[in-house]
């Protein structure tokens, strides 16, 4: 078979990556044109020292849809990369000094829940076996198909999910969900929780949404051998043998068109590269900015709001410590208040505090007896805020509650003396600070989203654009800026519906 037209992909984040794959493995001639030096995007990863980071994302669902990848191909996935499942996904701490690991499976989490927090059993198996349910009516349509195209609302299974929209808790927030099915405060700010997993906030965002837990707890939380960055590098390396072309540290300035037409690309200047085919995995926003002068834009889709952002303080820890894991969350006193903060373009002095951990399960992430910590502030996405006055303030909240839950609470300078701990600021021996400005610089996400648009709506699902141009032939979107959306088992999902629609 003669090879199909040529296809060039923006961006080899983890969605771009996941196309070219599909699309060479069907036979086209695919380059990709990537702005940094190496692929990922949000998810690559950097050393401070001896200490390795990933970047963005740390925790991993849904690893088969990398493994589809490699399958695709006709290799066998763990020849080529390899993961493990954590039998605790979470440790949660609140302030009052209580702590809650969750298992990484829904029957030892209802039991768990049950013996810490006095509550039946049944509330916590009923919610989740909810949240099963409504992922098994709803995902398959939102998550795997193209909202745009007619063909996927005559299915049988969107049909029947019409039917059932009643029961779907469409037009109530996660929060009434979570306070009318599980009741106890503390699990109802741990299931909030989850509205973060895409950037929104859990007194908004459709109680529909109350499904993701399901895929943590049901299908598993996942750690890949080498890191997260070895989704990015395995998916790379997986086009290079299908015949990928990467070409690294060369920006696409823009989309050429003629006659309703994709035509090809314009890269680091005037270097003009023809193809019929455009997959675009740069932030949709910033490509209709940047990319497509003279374009009409879909407003209503563009303009929605947009996903949170976070400050990460990524710090080398000259310490071990046992009572952490993988993933950890502290959280705030007043969850509502923190969100309110959010919505009001600020960051408030109680902050929920997220560490994630690589080095405890990947022993070369960090010298013997250290750690690696990815400390996580969720954050609105930037609109000019005053990053350099807040950063600072916020990093002495971030210590004095880490240093208050796991080293005795500071002295007061007059009783320095007495000091028999670390402090937790004097075991920092790496330090690196990324802000909202600093991930749109650095990854091209507009206003530092890191989710593109937030769900804060019941109509989000559907303002997502499209997966293709309406109006331009031959030109294709995907990544988390778009349907499905963002968190990387979403992206892999989008490059699927993207190459299914350019396969056609
Ligand atoms: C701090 C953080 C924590 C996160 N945590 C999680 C998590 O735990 N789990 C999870 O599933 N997800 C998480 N996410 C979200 C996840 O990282 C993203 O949804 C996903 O990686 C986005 O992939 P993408 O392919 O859409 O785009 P990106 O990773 O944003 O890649 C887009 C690429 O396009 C390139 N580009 C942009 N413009 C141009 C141009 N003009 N020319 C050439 N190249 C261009 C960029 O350089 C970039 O490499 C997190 C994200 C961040 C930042």
């Amino acid at each position: 078979m003669p090879p199909l037209s040529p296809t060039i992909i923006i961006g080899a984040g983890v969605a771009g990556l996941a196309a070219a794959v599909r699309l060479a493995a069907a036979g086209h001639q695919v380059t990709v044109f990537e702005a940094n030096d190496g692929p990922g995007g949000k998810l690559s990863q950097f050393s401070l020292g001896e200490y390795r980071f990933d970047f963005g994302p740390s925790l991993f669902t849904m690893p088969q849809y990398v493994d589809e990848l490699f399958e695709l191909a006709g290799e066998k996935p763990a020849d080529h990369f390899n993961y493990v499942r954590l039998p605790e996904v979470c440790h949660y701490w609140w302030p009052d000094g209580t702590r809650f690991t969750a298992p990484g499976d829904t029957d030892a989490l209802a039991d768990a829940a049950a013996e810490t927090f006095g509550v039946p059993r049944q509330d916590v198996a009923g919610f989740m076996a909810d949240a099963a349910r409504k992922y098994e009516l709803t995902g398959r349509t939102f998550l795997e198909k193209s909202l745009h195209k007619p063909g996927t609302w005559l299915d049988w299974q969107v049909a029947g999910a019409m039917l059932r929209i009643p029961t779907l808790d469409l037009f109530t927030n996660m929060n009434r969900v979570h306070e009318r099915d599980l009741k106890h405060p503390k699990l109802v700010q741990l299931f909030n929780r989850f509205a973060t997993y895409n950037g929104s906030n859990p007194y908004k965002a459709p109680g529909l949404l109350s499904m993701i837990p399901h895929f943590e707890h049901h299908f598993g939380a996942y750690l890949p051998a080498g890191g997260m960055f070895d989704i990015s590098q395995s998916i790379y390396e997986l086009g290079k043998r299908l015949g990928v072309t990467y070409h690294f540290n060369q920006r696409v300035e823009e989309i050429v068109r003629a006659e309703g037409k994709v035509k090809g690309v314009k890269v680091n200047g005037d270097q003009f590269h023809p193809a019929e085919t455009v997959v675009c995995n740069m932030d949709v926003w910033l490509a209709y900015d940047k990319l497509l002068p003279g374009a009409k834009q879909p407003k209503r889709t563009l303009r929605q709001q947009k996903s949170t952002s976070a400050v990460i303080f990524y710090w080398g820890v000259k310490r071990a410590f046992p009572e952490l894991g993988v993933h950890n969350i502290f959280f705030s006193e007043d969850y509502r208040n923190e969100f309110a903060q959010l919505e009001a373009g600020t960051l408030g002095d109680d902050v929920t505090v997220y560490v994630n951990i690589s080095s405890k399960l990947i022993k070369e992430d960090a010298p013997p007896g250290h750690e690696n910590w990815f400390v996580m502030v969720n954050a609105p996405a930037d609109t000019g805020q005053d990053w350099e006055t807040m950063i600072p303030k916020l990093r002495a909240r971030v210590l004095t509650l880490l240093q208050n839950q796991l080293l005795a609470p500071a002295p007061a300078p007059k009783n320095a003396d007495v000091q028999t701990q670390p402090l937790l600021a004097d075991l920092i021996e790496e330090e690196r600070i990324i802000t909202p400005p600093e991930i749109e610089r650095l990854t091209g996400s507009h206003q530092g989203a890191l989710y593109g648009t937030s769900s804060n709506n019941t109509m989000a699902a559907f303002l997502r654009h499209p997966n293709f141009s309406h109006r331009i032939e031959g030109l294709y979107f995907l990544g988390g800026s778009v349907h499905p959306g963002g968190g990387v088992p979403l992206c892999l999902l989008s490059a699927k519906i993207t190459a299914g629609l350019v396969n056609g």
